[in-house]
């Protein structure tokens, strides 16, 4: 429904005020998740094993604000829809934020959750319609209106605490979150001092990573981690908090066990990058711009 021009900003990103703060500064590990999912779909099990080892280990979640909604209630149709897949119709990012502070503690990471709303919600500031309705949208270009978005969120991770290595989302599946994210990212510690990991799981789709490390300036090289049984199971577990995504991308969790089990964790980096955590039971791959499984 169209509403009236509004000069109000559309996003203010800030912590949460709901969660409390479980911050300890300084951290080895910074990682940004698009989504409350992310990081332990694609880095669960190297997050365990680092907070195992007495490494200290921070989750900031970019889309984990409320819904832009004007008048309140009022999402779209698309948007809906994935609350009645994902079983959450009240209060849908609430539960999602609940499942990820389990999900963070059954990995040993703090969490902190910024008041960004997932592209679904998001509303053009002058039309107050919606910028992603579909399927196609959610997978293609960021609005160019949202390019105020990128900037405030940049200036908000430029006041995160600090941390020995920053590792972000190398938007393999171009999912729009996904974009903003690096792209912020990328505006405030530079593509060469950054980690990069493979989104899962659109990572798991043949040809994915290729596309996105084909369209990268410069050389990149990747590197697998290991992930023993106890940091799998660990993994699996913080995947299973998140009740409400299993039916989005799994039948069960006979299924979601079967391909979380068979997907190796990996990182990319510039050629001349360093990995500072590379001691810590990583493997170097042989440099390639194919990812090797
Ligand atoms: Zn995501």
């Amino acid at each position: 429904m169209p509403k009236p021009p509004s000069t109000q900003p559309t996003i203010q990103p800030t912590i949460h005020p709901s969660i409390p703060p479980t911050t300890h500064p300084p951290y080895d590990l910074l990682y940004l998740s698009p989504h409350l999912d992310d990081v332990a779909l694609s880095c669960g099990g190297q997050i365990f094993q680092h907070t195992q080892a007495g490494r200290r280990v921070l989750i900031v979640t970019v889309t984990a604000g409320e819904p832009e909604v004007d008048p309140p209630g009022h999402i779209s149709d698309y948007a809906r829809s994935l609350h009645e897949r994902w079983a959450l119709l009240a209060d849908a990012v609430a539960g999602r934020r609940a499942e990820d502070g389990l999900a963070c503690a059954l990995l040993g990471a703090d969490f902190l959750h910024l008041d960004v709303a997932d592209c679904i919600y998001r509303l053009h500031s002058q039309t107050g319609q919606p910028f992603y309705v579909s399927d196609g949208d959610l997978f293609g270009p960021v609005h160019p209106a949202e390019a105020g978005l990128v900037a405030r969120l940049a200036a908000r991770f430029g006041a995160l605490p600090a941390a020995g290595e920053v590792v972000i989302p190398l938007g393999v599946g171009n999912h729009v979150d996904h974009q903003i994210t690096r792209l912020a990212a990328e505006q405030v510690w530079g593509t060469g001092e950054l980690v990069y990991y493979e989104d899962y799981p659109y990572a798991q789709q043949p040809g994915a990573v290729d596309r996105i490390i084909s369209k990268q300036s410069g050389k990149w090289r990747s590197q697998a981690i290991p992930v023993t049984p106890a940091g799998m199971e660990a993994k699996l577990q913080s995947i299973l908090a998140f009740r409400s995504q299993i039916s989005t991308f799994w039948a069960d969790e006979a299924d979601l066990r079967r391909q979380v089990g068979g997907y190796a964790e990996r990182q990319w980096k510039m050629e001349n990058g360093k990995w500072r955590m590379a001691n810590f039971g990583v493997h170097d791959a042989p440099s390639s711009t194919h990812p090797i499984t």
